[in-house]
Protein backbone atom coordinates (compact mmCIF):
# COMPACT_ATOMS: atom_id res chain seq x y z
CA UNK A 1 0.00 0.00 0.00
CA UNK A 2 1.35 3.51 -0.84
CA UNK A 3 2.61 5.77 1.80
CA UNK A 4 -0.58 8.27 2.87
CA UNK A 5 0.74 12.08 1.73
CA UNK A 6 -0.13 13.21 5.75
CA UNK A 7 1.04 10.93 8.63
CA UNK A 8 -0.39 12.80 11.05
CA UNK A 9 -4.00 12.46 11.73
CA UNK A 10 -4.45 15.41 14.58
CA UNK A 11 -5.85 18.10 12.29
CA UNK A 12 -8.42 15.85 10.29
CA UNK A 13 -12.20 16.31 9.61
CA UNK A 14 -14.88 13.78 9.97
CA UNK A 15 -14.79 13.83 6.19
CA UNK A 16 -11.17 13.13 5.70
CA UNK A 17 -11.20 10.44 8.82
CA UNK A 18 -14.22 8.77 6.97
CA UNK A 19 -12.02 8.76 3.19
CA UNK A 20 -9.21 6.70 5.35
CA UNK A 21 -11.40 4.37 7.01
CA UNK A 22 -13.14 3.24 3.53
CA UNK A 23 -9.80 3.26 1.43
CA UNK A 24 -9.10 0.59 4.78
CA UNK A 25 -12.31 -1.38 4.15
CA UNK A 26 -13.91 -0.09 7.51
CA UNK A 27 -17.44 0.73 8.47
CA UNK A 28 -18.20 4.39 8.47
CA UNK A 29 -18.88 4.35 12.14
CA UNK A 30 -15.29 4.12 13.01
CA UNK A 31 -14.44 7.00 11.40
CA UNK A 32 -16.96 8.71 14.13
CA UNK A 33 -14.50 6.81 17.37
CA UNK A 34 -11.29 7.84 15.35
CA UNK A 35 -12.53 11.37 15.52
CA UNK A 36 -14.08 11.22 18.82
CA UNK A 37 -10.18 9.38 20.17
CA UNK A 38 -8.31 12.09 18.57
CA UNK A 39 -10.49 15.30 19.68
CA UNK A 40 -12.87 14.57 22.55
CA UNK A 41 -10.61 11.55 24.19
CA UNK A 42 -7.44 13.23 23.72
CA UNK A 43 -5.38 9.79 23.69
CA UNK A 44 -2.18 10.49 22.18
CA UNK A 45 -1.05 6.97 20.77
CA UNK A 46 -2.91 4.64 18.43
CA UNK A 47 -2.44 2.04 21.04
CA UNK A 48 -5.03 3.71 23.07
CA UNK A 49 -8.10 4.04 20.45
CA UNK A 50 -9.35 0.78 22.38
CA UNK A 51 -12.59 1.61 20.86
CA UNK A 52 -11.04 0.40 17.69
CA UNK A 53 -10.10 -3.06 16.68
CA UNK A 54 -7.02 -4.20 17.31
CA UNK A 55 -6.21 -5.19 13.59
CA UNK A 56 -7.65 -1.39 12.74
CA UNK A 57 -5.20 0.27 14.62
CA UNK A 58 -2.44 -2.27 12.93
CA UNK A 59 -3.84 -0.93 9.67
CA UNK A 60 -3.29 2.32 10.31
CA UNK A 61 -0.10 1.98 11.87
CA UNK A 62 0.97 -0.01 8.24
CA UNK A 63 -0.28 2.83 6.75
CA UNK A 64 2.04 5.40 8.41
CA UNK A 65 -0.60 6.97 10.33
CA UNK A 66 0.07 9.00 13.63
CA UNK A 67 -1.82 10.97 16.29
CA UNK A 68 0.83 13.90 15.74
CA UNK A 69 -0.04 15.79 19.25
CA UNK A 70 2.86 18.07 20.44
CA UNK A 71 5.55 17.25 23.14
CA UNK A 72 6.26 19.52 25.61
CA UNK A 73 9.37 20.24 26.21
CA UNK A 74 9.57 22.94 28.81
CA UNK A 75 6.97 24.26 31.05
CA UNK A 76 7.51 27.44 33.35
CA UNK A 77 5.12 27.98 36.22
CA UNK A 78 4.80 31.67 37.23
CA UNK A 79 4.12 33.54 40.59
CA UNK A 80 0.46 34.21 39.73
CA UNK A 81 -0.13 30.69 38.11
CA UNK A 82 0.26 31.35 34.70
CA UNK A 83 2.09 28.15 32.94
CA UNK A 84 4.05 28.54 29.86
CA UNK A 85 4.71 25.58 27.69
CA UNK A 86 7.32 25.33 24.97
CA UNK A 87 5.33 22.70 22.81
CA UNK A 88 7.64 20.83 20.28
CA UNK A 89 6.57 19.57 16.52
CA UNK A 90 8.18 16.82 14.19
CA UNK A 91 10.28 18.87 12.45
CA UNK A 92 12.18 20.43 15.79
CA UNK A 93 10.60 23.90 15.63
CA UNK A 94 8.29 24.75 18.75
CA UNK A 95 5.55 27.61 20.09
CA UNK A 96 4.47 28.61 23.38
CA UNK A 97 1.28 28.01 24.89
CA UNK A 98 0.20 29.85 28.02
CA UNK A 99 -2.40 29.14 30.26
CA UNK A 100 -3.78 31.55 32.46
CA UNK A 101 -6.04 30.23 35.29
CA UNK A 102 -8.66 33.08 36.19
CA UNK A 103 -8.07 34.70 32.09
CA UNK A 104 -6.60 37.81 32.13
CA UNK A 105 -9.63 40.32 31.42
CA UNK A 106 -8.79 39.80 27.76
CA UNK A 107 -10.97 36.64 27.22
CA UNK A 108 -14.35 36.45 25.04
CA UNK A 109 -16.18 37.98 28.21
CA UNK A 110 -16.99 41.30 28.99
CA UNK A 111 -13.36 41.70 31.02
CA UNK A 112 -14.26 41.99 34.56
CA UNK A 113 -13.17 39.32 36.67
CA UNK A 114 -15.87 37.35 38.05
CA UNK A 115 -15.71 36.78 41.68
CA UNK A 116 -18.91 35.02 42.32
CA UNK A 117 -18.02 31.60 40.91
CA UNK A 118 -16.50 29.05 43.65
CA UNK A 119 -13.22 28.22 43.45
CA UNK A 120 -12.32 24.70 42.82
CA UNK A 121 -9.54 23.78 46.63
CA UNK A 122 -7.88 21.47 45.03
CA UNK A 123 -6.67 23.05 42.22
CA UNK A 124 -7.22 26.57 42.51
CA UNK A 125 -9.23 27.75 39.22
CA UNK A 126 -12.47 27.30 37.75
CA UNK A 127 -12.03 29.52 34.51
CA UNK A 128 -9.12 29.40 32.66
CA UNK A 129 -7.70 31.07 29.41
CA UNK A 130 -5.56 29.10 26.93
CA UNK A 131 -3.39 31.64 24.91
CA UNK A 132 -2.48 29.47 21.64
CA UNK A 133 0.13 30.18 18.71
CA UNK A 134 -1.05 30.05 14.96
CA UNK A 135 2.65 30.16 13.38
CA UNK A 136 6.30 29.88 14.67
CA UNK A 137 7.31 33.57 14.94
CA UNK A 138 5.56 36.75 12.95
CA UNK A 139 6.25 38.00 9.93
CA UNK A 140 4.59 41.38 10.72
CA UNK A 141 7.52 43.35 12.70
CA UNK A 142 5.48 44.95 15.04
CA UNK A 143 8.10 47.46 17.07
CA UNK A 144 6.76 46.62 20.03
CA UNK A 145 6.67 42.82 20.21
CA UNK A 146 9.47 40.28 20.87
CA UNK A 147 8.05 37.59 18.51
CA UNK A 148 8.32 40.06 15.91
CA UNK A 149 12.31 39.61 16.40
CA UNK A 150 11.75 35.64 15.32
CA UNK A 151 10.54 36.57 11.86
CA UNK A 152 8.38 34.34 10.15
CA UNK A 153 9.48 30.68 10.88
CA UNK A 154 6.71 28.81 9.36
CA UNK A 155 2.88 28.70 9.66
CA UNK A 156 1.38 25.54 12.37
CA UNK A 157 -0.70 23.48 10.90
CA UNK A 158 -4.27 22.88 11.62
CA UNK A 159 -3.56 19.66 13.85
CA UNK A 160 -0.34 21.86 15.50
CA UNK A 161 -3.08 24.43 16.63
CA UNK A 162 -5.32 22.02 17.90
CA UNK A 163 -2.83 19.96 19.01
CA UNK A 164 -2.25 22.90 21.89
CA UNK A 165 -4.98 22.78 23.20
CA UNK A 166 -5.26 19.24 23.57
CA UNK A 167 -1.89 19.16 25.01
CA UNK A 168 -2.73 21.54 27.58
CA UNK A 169 -5.99 20.56 28.52
CA UNK A 170 -5.02 17.22 29.21
CA UNK A 171 -1.74 18.42 31.35
CA UNK A 172 -4.27 20.38 33.67
CA UNK A 173 -6.89 17.72 33.50
CA UNK A 174 -9.67 19.87 32.34
CA UNK A 175 -13.25 18.15 32.23
CA UNK A 176 -14.82 20.04 29.16
CA UNK A 177 -18.37 19.88 31.08
CA UNK A 178 -16.96 21.28 34.49
CA UNK A 179 -14.62 23.71 33.73
CA UNK A 180 -14.82 27.34 31.86
CA UNK A 181 -12.43 27.21 29.17
CA UNK A 182 -11.67 30.39 27.02
CA UNK A 183 -9.19 30.12 24.01
CA UNK A 184 -7.12 33.56 22.89
CA UNK A 185 -5.75 33.31 19.54
CA UNK A 186 -3.21 35.86 20.87
CA UNK A 187 0.32 33.78 21.05
CA UNK A 188 2.95 33.51 18.66
CA UNK A 189 1.76 34.79 14.52
CA UNK A 190 -0.37 36.70 12.83
CA UNK A 191 -3.42 34.10 12.30
CA UNK A 192 -5.07 36.10 9.61
CA UNK A 193 -1.88 35.21 7.60
CA UNK A 194 -2.43 31.07 8.36
CA UNK A 195 -5.76 31.93 7.75
CA UNK A 196 -6.93 28.52 5.84
CA UNK A 197 -5.26 26.58 8.65
CA UNK A 198 -6.35 28.98 11.28
CA UNK A 199 -10.06 28.35 10.60
CA UNK A 200 -9.91 24.45 9.65
CA UNK A 201 -8.46 24.43 13.61
CA UNK A 202 -11.77 27.03 15.11
CA UNK A 203 -13.66 23.74 12.95
CA UNK A 204 -11.93 21.21 14.79
CA UNK A 205 -12.04 22.92 18.21
CA UNK A 206 -15.75 23.58 17.70
CA UNK A 207 -17.08 19.98 16.29
CA UNK A 208 -14.18 17.73 17.73
CA UNK A 209 -13.38 19.58 21.16
CA UNK A 210 -16.31 21.03 22.26
CA UNK A 211 -15.34 24.41 22.75
CA UNK A 212 -18.12 26.75 21.60
CA UNK A 213 -17.09 29.23 19.33
CA UNK A 214 -18.64 32.04 21.28
CA UNK A 215 -15.98 31.54 23.78
CA UNK A 216 -13.02 32.14 21.58
CA UNK A 217 -11.20 35.88 20.51
CA UNK A 218 -8.85 35.94 17.38
CA UNK A 219 -6.72 38.60 17.47
CA UNK A 220 -5.15 40.60 14.32
CA UNK A 221 -2.86 43.27 13.47
CA UNK A 222 -5.20 43.94 10.61
CA UNK A 223 -5.31 41.97 7.64
CA UNK A 224 -8.07 43.26 5.53
CA UNK A 225 -8.79 40.52 3.48
CA UNK A 226 -8.57 38.24 6.08
CA UNK A 227 -11.24 40.36 8.01
CA UNK A 228 -13.81 40.38 4.95
CA UNK A 229 -13.44 36.92 4.83
CA UNK A 230 -13.82 36.05 8.48
CA UNK A 231 -17.03 38.39 8.52
CA UNK A 232 -18.28 35.60 6.36
CA UNK A 233 -17.55 32.45 7.85
CA UNK A 234 -20.92 30.68 9.69
CA UNK A 235 -18.36 29.46 12.80
CA UNK A 236 -16.01 31.81 14.15
CA UNK A 237 -14.90 33.19 17.19
CA UNK A 238 -15.05 36.89 18.38
CA UNK A 239 -12.44 39.49 16.17
CA UNK A 240 -10.34 41.66 17.74
CA UNK A 241 -7.99 44.07 16.15
CA UNK A 242 -4.55 45.35 17.50
CA UNK A 243 -5.19 49.59 16.79
CA UNK A 244 -1.97 50.40 19.79
CA UNK A 245 -2.09 53.73 18.07
CA UNK A 246 -4.36 56.44 17.51
CA UNK A 247 -3.52 57.90 13.71
CA UNK A 248 -1.73 56.76 10.74
CA UNK A 249 1.89 58.57 11.49
CA UNK A 250 2.16 56.80 14.85
CA UNK A 251 1.04 53.14 14.13
CA UNK A 252 3.05 53.28 10.94
CA UNK A 253 5.94 53.72 13.00
CA UNK A 254 5.12 51.16 15.66
CA UNK A 255 3.13 48.89 13.01
CA UNK A 256 4.48 49.03 9.72
CA UNK A 257 2.12 47.13 8.37
CA UNK A 258 -0.18 49.85 8.85
CA UNK A 259 2.01 51.45 5.23
CA UNK A 260 -0.19 48.77 3.59
CA UNK A 261 -3.41 48.86 5.35
CA UNK A 262 -4.39 52.02 6.57
CA UNK A 263 -6.20 52.74 10.01
CA UNK A 264 -8.90 54.76 7.82
CA UNK A 265 -9.40 51.39 5.46
CA UNK A 266 -9.31 49.57 8.29
CA UNK A 267 -12.09 51.08 10.17
CA UNK A 268 -14.01 50.62 7.17
CA UNK A 269 -14.02 47.25 6.79
CA UNK A 270 -14.78 47.04 10.74
CA UNK A 271 -18.25 49.05 10.36
CA UNK A 272 -19.06 46.76 7.79
CA UNK A 273 -18.00 43.74 10.24
CA UNK A 274 -21.48 42.17 11.03
CA UNK A 275 -21.41 41.76 14.58
CA UNK A 276 -23.98 39.32 16.11
CA UNK A 277 -26.18 39.99 18.44
CA UNK A 278 -24.95 41.37 22.47
CA UNK A 279 -21.09 40.53 20.19
CA UNK A 280 -18.26 43.27 20.83
CA UNK A 281 -15.64 44.24 18.63
CA UNK A 282 -12.10 44.18 20.93
CA UNK A 283 -9.68 46.99 20.42
CA UNK A 284 -6.25 45.82 22.09
CA UNK A 285 -3.77 48.85 22.51
CA UNK A 286 -0.45 48.40 23.90
CA UNK A 287 0.84 51.59 26.17
CA UNK A 288 4.06 52.73 25.42
CA UNK A 289 5.50 55.69 27.52
CA UNK A 290 5.57 58.79 26.19
CA UNK A 291 4.65 56.87 22.71
CA UNK A 292 1.48 56.92 22.82
CA UNK A 293 -0.01 57.04 26.05
CA UNK A 294 -1.15 60.80 26.68
CA UNK A 295 -5.09 61.84 27.54
CA UNK A 296 -4.77 63.45 23.82
CA UNK A 297 -3.92 59.92 22.34
CA UNK A 298 -7.04 58.59 24.17
CA UNK A 299 -9.28 61.19 22.80
CA UNK A 300 -8.28 60.16 19.13
CA UNK A 301 -9.15 56.82 19.78
CA UNK A 302 -12.15 58.28 21.31
CA UNK A 303 -12.97 59.94 17.69
CA UNK A 304 -12.13 56.73 16.06
CA UNK A 305 -14.07 53.91 17.39
CA UNK A 306 -17.45 56.55 18.52
CA UNK A 307 -20.54 54.53 17.29
CA UNK A 308 -18.83 51.14 16.76
CA UNK A 309 -20.00 48.39 19.07
CA UNK A 310 -16.95 47.85 20.69
CA UNK A 311 -14.71 47.58 23.81
CA UNK A 312 -10.72 48.60 24.04
CA UNK A 313 -8.35 46.50 26.04
CA UNK A 314 -5.22 48.37 27.40
CA UNK A 315 -2.28 46.44 28.34
CA UNK A 316 0.87 48.16 29.91
CA UNK A 317 4.05 47.46 27.49
CA UNK A 318 5.18 44.27 28.95
CA UNK A 319 8.63 44.69 28.96
CA UNK A 320 11.54 42.74 26.62
CA UNK A 321 14.91 43.10 26.49
CA UNK A 322 15.80 43.87 23.22
CA UNK A 323 12.59 46.26 23.14
CA UNK A 324 13.06 50.03 22.99
CA UNK A 325 10.17 51.18 24.70
CA UNK A 326 9.26 51.63 28.63
CA UNK A 327 5.99 50.57 30.47
CA UNK A 328 4.04 53.44 31.39
CA UNK A 329 2.85 54.26 35.30
CA UNK A 330 0.05 52.84 36.35
CA UNK A 331 -1.58 56.67 36.77
CA UNK A 332 -0.79 57.30 32.93
CA UNK A 333 -3.16 53.76 32.00
CA UNK A 334 -5.73 54.93 34.14
CA UNK A 335 -6.15 58.03 32.86
CA UNK A 336 -6.15 56.97 29.31
CA UNK A 337 -9.18 54.35 30.65
CA UNK A 338 -10.70 57.60 32.03
CA UNK A 339 -11.11 59.35 29.04
CA UNK A 340 -12.42 56.13 26.90
CA UNK A 341 -15.16 55.37 29.99
CA UNK A 342 -15.90 58.84 30.05
CA UNK A 343 -16.90 58.86 26.47
CA UNK A 344 -19.03 55.82 27.21
CA UNK A 345 -16.38 53.39 25.62
CA UNK A 346 -15.99 50.29 27.77
CA UNK A 347 -11.90 50.08 28.40
CA UNK A 348 -10.15 47.39 30.51
CA UNK A 349 -7.01 47.37 31.59
CA UNK A 350 -5.40 43.50 30.94
CA UNK A 351 -3.85 42.17 33.79
CA UNK A 352 -0.35 41.01 32.82
CA UNK A 353 0.16 37.63 33.59
CA UNK A 354 3.05 35.33 33.41
CA UNK A 355 5.69 38.11 33.13
CA UNK A 356 8.04 36.93 35.74
CA UNK A 357 8.36 33.76 33.21
CA UNK A 358 8.58 35.80 29.77
CA UNK A 359 4.62 34.61 29.37
CA UNK A 360 3.13 37.17 28.86
CA UNK A 361 1.46 39.40 25.37
CA UNK A 362 4.32 40.33 23.27
CA UNK A 363 7.05 38.40 25.24
CA UNK A 364 7.09 34.97 23.31
CA UNK A 365 9.93 34.06 21.21
CA UNK A 366 11.37 30.66 22.33
CA UNK A 367 12.63 32.91 24.76
CA UNK A 368 14.77 29.56 26.01
CA UNK A 369 16.79 30.80 23.21
CA UNK A 370 16.93 34.30 23.89
CA UNK A 371 16.46 34.66 28.03
CA UNK A 372 18.00 32.83 30.51
CA UNK A 373 15.73 32.12 32.81
N1 LIG B 1 -0.56 38.87 15.84
C1 LIG B 1 -1.82 39.11 16.44
C2 LIG B 1 -2.07 38.25 17.65
C3 LIG B 1 -0.89 38.05 18.59
S1 LIG B 1 -0.28 39.45 19.45
C4 LIG B 1 -1.97 40.58 16.81
O1 LIG B 1 -0.99 41.30 16.78
O2 LIG B 1 -3.09 40.99 17.10
C5 LIG B 1 -1.44 39.61 20.80
C6 LIG B 1 -1.48 41.00 21.42
O3 LIG B 1 -0.29 41.29 22.16
C7 LIG B 1 -1.64 42.12 20.40
O4 LIG B 1 -2.76 42.88 20.73
C8 LIG B 1 -0.36 42.91 20.56
O5 LIG B 1 -0.60 44.27 20.27
C9 LIG B 1 0.02 42.64 22.00
N2 LIG B 1 1.43 42.84 22.29
C10 LIG B 1 2.46 42.60 21.46
N3 LIG B 1 3.63 42.93 22.09
C11 LIG B 1 3.31 43.34 23.34
C12 LIG B 1 4.08 43.77 24.47
N4 LIG B 1 5.40 43.82 24.44
N5 LIG B 1 3.42 44.13 25.60
C13 LIG B 1 2.06 44.06 25.64
N6 LIG B 1 1.30 43.64 24.62
C14 LIG B 1 1.91 43.29 23.47
FE1 LIG C 1 3.06 39.65 14.97
FE2 LIG C 1 1.07 40.34 16.63
FE3 LIG C 1 3.64 40.51 17.43
FE4 LIG C 1 2.70 42.22 15.63
S1 LIG C 1 2.01 42.03 17.76
S2 LIG C 1 4.65 41.13 15.49
S3 LIG C 1 1.29 40.94 14.47
S4 LIG C 1 2.53 38.66 16.90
Amino acid sequence: MSQPQHTELLGLCLQELSEISERLGEAPYRARQLFDGLYRQRWSELEQFTTLPRDLRQKLRDSGWTVGLPRIEKKFVSSDGTVRYLLGFADGQSVETVWMPEGDGGEAGDGSPSGDEELDCQRGWHRATLCLSSQVGCAVDCAFCMTALLGLRRNLTAGEIVGQVLVVLADQRVEMERDRLNLVFMGQGEPFLNYDNFMRAVRLLVEGVGIPESRMTVSTSGILPRIADFAAEPIRPKLAVSLNAPNEALRAQIMPITKKWTIEKLMVSLREFPLRNRERLTFEYVLLADVNDNVGHAREVVDLIRGLRAKVNLIALNPGPELPFATPEQERVLAFQRVLTQAGIPAFIRRPRGRDIYAACGQLKHSTELVQL
